[in-house]
């Protein structure tokens, strides 16, 4: 123990300081020198952040050319940090140009290597959309009031970052991490991981039971949630079949189009046949949105004779997927009878919810004190709509948290991130790395 009238200044707590560091008060040393050079490091973030929106890493099935270019820029910055080790998995993919989609996992050595704190970011994109709406082009990333706008930027370049530069300083700082840490960086996520961290869980056991495992592709404007359950993911496309005819003798026709509507309209019966609430959950309701819409007919003038359209399903845990499929069958067999239309259902993705991880895991509870110390905030574990990879890990037994201080651009034009954030969740995973 020290005694208080030696301790130099710089390690006097302030108050509330001890409760972040109960046994090993020297530790606040550490962590300040290592805020201090996260923060003398901004200009270098924004410097990779705009690198990396150069390198569009799209997946080929939305046109683009996977992310083999962006992992080999990445692989070199890496190597300018110390990692003990940097592993790339390659899941094949012969529509890329590259033939393969690389995952990244690169290990960093704590002073205990009985566990290893993950970060895992995905390298890939979603396409920029309708240009138009972009105040700029979506690969140049341009710099304003304190945030940097462009394609990736926030989904996942702003944590990917953060992560990568969090390291960086303990490295620069000489200071070990207190366990193994591992910075994994994916492909795939937008499309659906299988040559991401699916492929990777499947060929690698480098992930392990006790092993930390932040998700940082999830999270809210003040940086309090900290997701931990998903609701199942049901996306159907419905295509309705009638008869194509000329608009002036309907008659003769059968409107898809019409039965297809009345389709819909039946659908949003679901919120009343599933209407149990879960307050762990935002919103605490299964949710039935009818979405995308395909185009029939070319003109106004005749009678669709095909309508295809979809639905989004999140549903809670408490329900199954069969027996939601199931009452969706019979509103879609009365609606044939009624219209003497034929309706088939396809399965565009079925993602049953995943085990949650326990709201008092310890990858929550790191991320809770490091939240408090780093953002001055209670971080609250919750569940969400679906769709994070964080299931993937649950579905393999792993505990995995998602969590980021993100302002929700992600996917919309103009998508950004807020400078703040990208050095302020850089801290966040210092001090989860410093942590015993
Ligand atoms: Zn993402």
């Amino acid at each position: 123990m020290y005694e208080i009238n030696k301790v130099p200044k710089d390690l006097l707590l302030k108050q509330g300081d001890d409760m972040i560091f109960p046994k090993r008060r020297y530790k606040m040393r550490d962590f300040n020198n290592i805020v201090k050079r996260i923060d003398s490091f901004q200009d270098e973030m924004i410097d990779m952040q705009i690198k990396l929106c150069s390198i569009p890493a799209i997946a080929p099935t939305s046109g683009g050319e996977g992310e083999a270019k962006k992992a080999d820029f990445l692989l070199d910055v890496l190597k300018n940090i110390g990692f003990d080790k940097i592993d790339v998995i390659k899941a094949p993919d012969m529509d890329a140009p590259s033939n393969y989609r690389p995952n990244i996992l690169a290990r960093y050595k704590g002073k205990n290597s009985s566990r290893t704190i993950w970060v895992m970011t995905h390298m890939d994109i979603v396409p920029p959309g309708e240009l138009s709406l972009w105040n700029g082009d979506p690969f140049k990333a341009w710099v304003k009031e304190g945030k940097v706008f462009g394609r990736g930027t926030e989904d996942n370049q702003q944590d990917m970052v953060a992560s990568i530069f969090a390291l960086k300083a303990f490295d620069e700082e000489g200071i070990a991490p207190q366990y193994d840490i591992g910075i994994a960086l994916v492909a795939d996520e937008e499309t659906g991981s299988e040559k991401g961290i699916d492929y990777v869980l499947a060929q690698s056991d480098a992930f392990r039971q006790q092993d930390l495992i932040i998700v940082p592709d999830a999270g809210n404007e003040d940086g309090t949630m900290i997701e931990v359950a998903e609701k199942s993911l049901l996306w159907l496309k419905f295509e309705t079949l009638g008869k194509q005819a000329h608009g002036s003798t309907p008659e003769k026709g059968i409107n898809s189009f019409r039965a297809a509507s009345f389709l819909v309209t039946e659908l949003n019966k679901l919120y009343k046949l599933f209407p149990e609430k879960d307050p762990l959950f935002e919103p605490p309701i299964s949710t039935f949105e009818p979405t995308k819409k395909e185009p029939n007919v070319p003109n106004v003038n005749t009678i669709p004779g095909e309508d295809i359209f979809y639905l989004d399903s999140r549903i809670l845990p408490k329900y199954t997927v069969e027996e939601v499929e199931e009452k969706i069958q019979k509103m879609s067999q009365k609606i044939e009878k009624k219209f003497k239309v034929k309706i088939t259902i396809e399965e565009e993705q079925k993602a049953p919810a995943a085990p949650p991880t326990p709201a008092d895991a310890a990858v929550v509870q790191a991320l809770k004190k490091a939240i408090k110390a780093v953002y001055k905030k209670e971080g609250q574990a919750v569940g969400i709509g679906g769709g994070t990879v964080a299931a993937l890990f649950r579905n393999a037994n792993f505990e995995a948290a998602c969590w980021a201080k993100v302002d929700e651009t992600a996917h919309q034009p103009n998508e950004y991130c807020i400078v703040d954030n990208m050095l302020g969740d850089s801290k966040v995973f210092a001090h989860v790395f410093l942590q015993e």
